[in-house]
């Protein structure tokens, strides 16, 4: 396993981290790979990386589906964080050939914040084939 640290910048963010994953795959390695973020208030999605304006939309759609007052009950107040990670995921499965992440020509993997600034820690396992 291979744990990659990211800073996240502001509350909610969308980061591109499919570089950081190749980073961990050993050259000609074919397999799976789990990424897997340990947090309650973040999440892994895998989507477009061409348009930068596809990851602003995400997060703005999030904010009207999930706002950060909406009555929750939760004491310490980030019962929308929360509730983002769920809806988004906190882990995805990528097929690796020959050493590189098998991704469609507009696909990144993209780590989700949506309670930060803060580090987070990303969790990668390798799964050879036989
Ligand atoms: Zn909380």
């Amino acid at each position: 396993m291979t744990k990659l640290t990211v800073k996240s910048s502001a509350r909610t963010q969308v980061l591109d981290i499919t570089g950081q994953i190749e980073k961990c795959i050993p050259s000609g390695f074919s397999g799976i790979a789990v990424v897997f973020v340990p947090h309650t208030t973040a999440a892994i999605t895998i989507n477009e990386g061409a348009d930068p304006s596809v990851k602003n939309d995400m997060l703005n759609h999030l904010e009207k589906l999930v706002p950060k007052s909406g009555g929750y009950k939760h004491i310490e107040g980030n019962s929308d964080a929360h509730i983002k990670s769920a809806l988004v995921g906190n882990s995805t499965t990528i097929i690796v050939d020959k050493g590189h992440l098998v991704l469609g020509t507009w696909q990144a993997v993209y780590f989700c914040e949506f309670d930060g600034p803060r580090e987070r820690n990303i969790y990668v396992e390798l799964l050879k084939n036989e």
